[in-house]
């Protein structure tokens, strides 16, 4: 038999339901069920998404052919149930067709309204409804939509004017006024006419009078949309399949602009923004359609409540307000009535916010569209835990609602919605890290420093960033650079301190020795206000207002919601006690990777620092690695002192040497003076650090393994802080981890220095403290000789970063070159260092975890790589069977929630 293209919708009645989304299109599935029951939708039928396929694969002829029975019926059925002739002089039935995807696409496809009109229909139209304004108005619409969408009278550069507008602005200009609704039936009219010409001109064709032609033009017109440019980068942002295809709705129309009992409007159950359960939306008297987005007039409100809350932003008086923009409740108590009734009834129904469009015709309520309603992610939560207090979900459904990543909105500083929309853009680069910042421009790290210090807020505006302006990023309110990509050490650290960072803008040109920054054409100084939004990459020009996160009750409730339903745990990636406070405000329950080349970096430390690279004996690096000691073990102590009670893992040294040392000449000669050496001597050093490939040179436990004194000096430290803690009382929980091992030799030969180190140290002290060795399984061959490794390692941590790098053999520092491309044309999908690739470096760890555990039943395993605060990453590591993620503080409620769903979906 021949399959179902299109399905009928009216009068209570339907063939398809709400489940039926992935053929019908979330519009077209919400429309039938909305009929099945007792919502008031006009009559129609939908061509399916499969007829989409077809249409791209068979091309438009013989599509046409195989629906046309069909849609022949659904215009039968439409007209009986309407009691209307589609086409007919004396009583005409008018149609929309519009798109409809699986997912929501607002806005993105086209829509054509009042279609069936000609010369003599809209005559018939004018003697049925008496109302001449009415039916031309309806017309010169339809004509415009039609151009613009079936017939590409659209502009192709959107600086260019729509066609038609030009025409409307023209023949308002002519008689001086303003607004479209003051043109006269005659100048309706006239639209009309100049509107065809103008087809005729540009297209070469009539404009299609015969209305079943016109509505094929609309039907592929809808088709042709799901493939136009505004499409396909939507889906593509929003991860959205092209072989999902847009389904076709056709449906009677019904009128909001028949006079003053007619209206249209958007509502919503709850507020999308804050989330409270209040119903509210916006309609206009005697409009039709996108008239209420569009901002021609001013819509009102729909609730009185909400249209005194309104008339106050917008400081209007009380009897101005009641007289001229009343709400709907006050000028149509009944119809408001109806719709407060059935908007009740259909969120009890979806069980969730609902985003409703409805029309009134003379008197009579119509639904057009309802649908789950896009929200913030502080709405997002709000509803959620309202829902489920409300008995309306259970705590699973509550969990599967909340996205992951749109916690992230709730956790950092936002501009202010009014502030952000008069906001000069003056750039885009990657939102690197979201969140909202606004200061003055600095170009260096000290500076940054020293502004933020006299009470200055500051944004870091460099081309890239390096490990040494760590300090100067902490000051900064935002971090903007011209190069790196979402895992540059720009992006990496900013998102770590939860920090604004908008990074690889390349429209910006970094002038460090006149203190300038050219911003595709406007020339900024030092000094200057300047604004990023982390959350979409733009720069704007100026100040723009912001105001800081807030973490309400629903949100921490939430999150003992996880706790409940979710195996895997969350620590967190943290350097610093400030670092780790934060995360365990977040719930964080310990420290998955402590990083310890970041505490070098300041006065006298990277003094000492430098003291040691320049050495050229074992006593004479170790005489600076004693005054290094001290130092350390201070970071420690505050480290563990925070994490009282809770494991946390220290990896030992990992970076190469060059990194701590200056490459420019004037930084050169400071560290001479400072050392009280010749520049020739720095020079020579430098020259020798220097590797032609430092990924893969000396670092990680090969430096430790080299200068084993470095290992012996920081084993003193941690263990040092721990054991003066437990003098003090406290419980602490440190881990000691080696970096980079390849094989186990590399590890026995460092676990071997922390031993004995640690046993000296605890005879000294008179002082045991229980601690762990083990190992990151970041190297390739790790993961395959794990069980070998697991023989020595007491936990894995799995360094997904450079496991990343070394399996694809894609250097993270240089991906930007070809990572576009490869996203281009779809070589890749996604970025592997954001999203952790299941299928190849996924294999590597679960082969890993396996053999471990195969030798060392017990062995603990966790991520600690970028990806540990990625949901899809985090989903993974459940099914791996890891024990925890470890991520940076501001991403922890995130993948809390992400190991949570991860249970409740299995
Ligand atoms: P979008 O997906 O962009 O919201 P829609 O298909 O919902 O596009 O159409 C846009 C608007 O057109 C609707 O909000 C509604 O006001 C109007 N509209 C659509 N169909 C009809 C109809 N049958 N009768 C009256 N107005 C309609
Ligand atoms: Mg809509
Ligand atoms: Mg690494």
């Amino acid at each position: 038999m021949d399959k179902k293209r299109v399905y009928l919708f009216g009068n209570g009645k339907a063939e398809g339901k709400a489940d039926m989304k992935n053929l019908l299109g979330g519009k077209g599935a919400n429309l039938a069920e909305m009929n099945l029951i007792g919502v008031p939708v006009p009559p129609g039928f939908t061509i399916t998404t499969d007829v989409c396929n077809e249409y791209f694969e068979k091309g438009r002829e013989k599509v046409v052919a195989l629906l046309k029975a069909h849609v022949e019926n659904g215009v039968k059925h439409t007209e009986e149930l309407m009691g209307l002739k589609f086409g007919d002089v004396t009583n005409p039935l008018l149609l929309s067709v519009r798109s409809g995807a699986r997912a929501s696409m607002p806005g993105m496809m086209d829509t054509i309204l009042n279609l069936g009109l000609n010369d003599e229909v809209v005559r018939g139209l004018v003697e049925k409804t008496g109302n001449e304004r009415f039916a031309y108005d309806s017309y010169r619409r339809f004509v415009q939509m039609y151009g613009d969408v079936v017939l590409d009278m659209k502009p192709v550069n959107k600086e260019d004017i729509d066609p038609f507008e030009a025409i409307i602005q023209q023949v308002k200009a002519e008689r001086g006024i303003q607004l479209d609704n003051e043109m006269t039936v005659d100048e309706l009219k006239k639209l009309v006419v100049l509107f065809k010409e103008a087809i005729k001109k540009q297209t070469g064709k009539d404009f299609p009078d015969d209305p079943m032609e016109q509505l094929w033009g609309a039907i592929c017109a809808v088709f042709d949309s799901w493939m136009n440019d505004r499409a396909i980068l939507y889906r593509k942002m929003e991860g959205i399949p092209q072989e999902w295809g847009t389904a076709v709705n056709v449906m009677a129309m019904v009128f909001g602009n028949m006079g003053d009992t007619s209206a249209t409007g958007v509502c919503f159950t709850r507020d999308a923004a804050t989330g409270e359960n209040r119903f509210n939306g916006e309609y206009l008297v005697n409009a039709q359609g996108e008239d209420v987005v569009a901002g021609i007039r001013t819509p009102q409100q729909i609730t009185k409540e909400g249209s005194l809350r309104w008339a106050k932003l917008q400081n209007i008086d009380e009897d101005v307000r009641a007289n001229e923009y009343p709400s709907m409740e006050e000028a149509m108590p009944e119809i408001y009535a109806e719709l407060d009734a059935l908007q009740a009834k259909l969120e009890e129904h979806y069980h969730d916010m609902q985003d409703m469009e409805f029309t009134v015709q003379e008197g009579k309520l119509w639904f057009l569209q309802t649908r789950s309603g896009k929200r913030t992610g502080t709405a997002m939560v709000k509803i959620a835990m309202d829902l489920l207090h409300e008995g309306q979900i259970d705590e699973k459904t509550a969990l599967l609602r909340c996205e992951p990543n749109k916690l992230d909105e709730l956790l950092h500083p936002v501009f202010d919605k009014t502030a952000r929309k008069l906001a000069r853009v003056l750039t885009r680069g990657l939102p690197a890290s979201p969140g909202a910042a606004c200061g003055q421009i600095v170009f260096f790290a000290d500076d940054a420093e020293a502004w933020h210090a006299d009470g200055k807020r500051v944004v870091m505006v460099r081309i890239e960033t390096s490990p040494e302006d760590l300090a100067g990023m902490s000051a900064a309110e935002g971090i903007l650079t011209a190069r790196g990509g979402m895992t540059s050490h720009a992006a990496v650290v900013a998102r770590g301190m939860g920090k604004c960072c908008v990074s690889g803008a390349g429209a910006i040109i970094v002038d460090y020795k006149t203190r300038t920054v050219d911003i595709d054409g406007t020339v900024l100084k030092e000094g200057d206000y300047i604004s990023l939004n982390g959350t979409t990459g733009e720069v704007y020009f100026g100040e723009v207002n912001t105001r800081p996160a807030e973490v309400t009750g629903d949100f921490a409730e939430l999150m003992k919601l996880c706790e409940k339903y979710s195996k895997l745990v969350v620590r967190t990636n943290a350097d610093t006690p400030r670092d780790a406070e934060v995360a365990r405000t977040f719930g964080a329950v310990g420290i998955g990777l402590c990083r310890t080349e970041h505490m070098f970096f300041e006065n006298e430390k990277i003094k000492a620092m430098h003291e040691m690279i320049l050495a050229d004996s074992t006593e004479g690096r170790e005489k600076a690695l004693e005054k290094l000691l001290p130092y350390q073990k201070q970071d420690f102590y505050g480290i563990l002192k925070c994490m009282d009670g809770l494991p946390v893992n220290i990896r030992l040294l990992d970076p190469p040497l060059h990194e701590f040392v200056p490459h420019d000449l004037a930084g050169q000669e400071a560290m001479a003076e400072d050392m009280g050496v010749n520049v020739k001597k720095i020079q020579n050093r430098v020259q020798a650090l220097s590797e032609s490939n430092p990924m893969l040179g000396l670092r990680g436990c090969r430096l430790g393994n080299t200068f084993p004194e470095i290992t012996a000096m920081q084993t003193r430290a941690i263990l040092g802080a721990a054991v003066q803690l437990k003098k003090e009382g406290y419980d602490p929980r440190p881990e000691i981890m080696v970096p980079l091992v390849g094989m186990v030799n590399e590890l026995d030969a460092q676990e071997k220095v922390i031993r004995e180190t640690a046993q000296k140290l605890f005879e000294e002290e008179g002082v045991e403290i229980p601690f762990k060795v083990g190992t990151m399984i970041e190297i390739p061959r790790a993961a395959l000789t794990a069980d070998k490794i697991a023989e020595r390692a007491e936990y894995f941590s799995f360094g997904t970063n450079d496991l990343t790098q070394m399996t694809f053999g894609y250097s993270r520092d240089d991906i930007a070159s070809f990572l576009p491309s490869y996203l281009e044309k779809k070589i890749l999908d996604v970025d592997p260092f954001q999203v952790l690739d299941v299928n190849g470096v996924g294999q590597l760890v679960q082969m890993a975890v396996n053999k471990g555990r195969s030798v060392r039943k017990d062995l603990k395993c966790g991520i600690c790589g970028e990806h540990g605060g990625e949901p899809s990453s985090v989903k993974f590591c459940h099914r791996a069977g890891l024990n925890y993620v470890s991520c940076s503080p501001f991403r922890v409620p995130i993948a809390r929630l992400a190991a949570a769903q991860a249970a409740v979906e299995e």
